[in-house]
C-alpha cells in the first residue's frame, strides 16, 4: 500500500506539503503511521502539479527520504494543485518510473493506493505500464472521472480483495476514494489536503469513512457513500 497526498487551494510549495511536515510523505516513505499493508514505501516517489493548467510530473524509483535533488528544488515548486505519492511496489509489479504514480492522461493526475486483479479491468490498452495501478488509472481515464465512484464500486464488486484508494486532480477539482485503506482530509484556510494519513498531529484532520467518494472544488467538499453496483 503506498501513501499519497493531494492539495487543492492557494499556491503553496511542494516542500511544505510533503517534506516539511513532521509526518509528511518523506517520513511516510520509511515510517508510515497508519499503513496496514506493507512496512515502508521505499520503491519510489512521484510529484505531480499543475502549472498554468498543465500537469507536470517528476518521478523516481529511489526512496524519497534520500532524494537531495527534490529537497533542493521542492521549495521552488509552487502550485495550487498537487498530487504526490510514495510507493511500496506490490509483489510481481515492475519497478520502474512508468509504474510510479501519479499517472496522467494529459488533463488529470492520478495516484492509486492498493492492489487490484488486473484481469477484472475492462480497458487497459492505453496504460503506461503493466503495473496494476497504471492499468487501473488507464481504466479510470477511459471511463471518465465523472463516473469515478461508479467505476471503483464496479471494480470492487468484481474483485472483492481489491483495495482501491484513488486520488485524482485536474487543477480545479480533486477527487478521492476510500476503498480498503485509510484516507484523511484536512480543511485549511487556504485549501484542502487529502492524504492517506495525517502529515501532523494538528487538530482538524478527519478520517474519511471507507467506501466513500470525496470531491473537492472551490465551492467546497462533498462526501458520498459508494454503493456496490451489479457490474459493468
Ligand atoms: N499496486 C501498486 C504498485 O505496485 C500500488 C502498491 C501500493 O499501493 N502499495 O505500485
Amino acid at each position: 500500500m503506498c501513501r499519497h497526498l493531494g492539495w487543492l487551494g492557494a499556491d503553496v510549495s511542494v516542500s511544505s506539503l510533503i517534506l516539511d511536515p513532521p509526518f509528511g510523505l518523506r517520513v511516510q516513505s520509511y515510517s508510515p503511521r497508519r499503513q496496514k499493508h506493507g512496512l515502508m514505501n521505499a520503491d519510489g516517489w512521484g510529484v505531480g502539479f499543475f502549472d498554468d493548467g498543465v500537469p507536470r510530473r517528476w518521478r523516481s524509483t529511489a526512496p524519497l527520504w534520500g532524494d537531495t535533488s527534490l529537497e533542493s528544488v521542492a521549495p521552488a515548486l509552487r502550485s495550487g494543485c498537487v498530487v504526490a505519492a510514495v510507493r511500496s511496489a506490490t509483489v510481481g509489479m515492475p519497478h520502474d518510473v512508468s509504474a510510479t504514480a501519479p499517472f496522467t492522461d494529459g488533463r488529470w493526475l492520478l495516484s492509486h493506493n492498493g492492489v487490484v486483479d488486473r484481469s477484472v479491468l475492462p480497458l487497459t490498452a492505453t496504460a503506461e505500464s503493466v503495473c496494476d495501478s497504471a492499468m487501473l488509472a488507464a481504466t479510470v481515464f477511459s471511463l471518465g472521472l465523472e463516473v469515478l465512484g461508479e467505476t471503483i464500486a464496479q471494480i470492487g464488486a468484481l474483485d472483492p480483495d481489491a483495495r482501491l484508494n484513488i486520488l485524482a486532480a485536474n487543477g480545479s477539482r480533486m477527487l478521492a476514494t476510500a476503498w480498503g485503506d485509510t484516507l484523511s482530509i484536512l480543511r485549511r484556510d487556504d485549501g484542502v489536503v487529502l492524504a492517506s494519513e495525517p502529515y501532523d498531529d494538528a487538530s482538524g484532520w478527519e478520517d474519511v469513512p471507507d467506501h466513500h467518494l470525496v470531491e473537492v472544488t472551490a465551492q467546497g467538499v462533498t462526501m458520498t457513500p459508494l454503493d456496490e453496483p451489479k457490474g459493468f
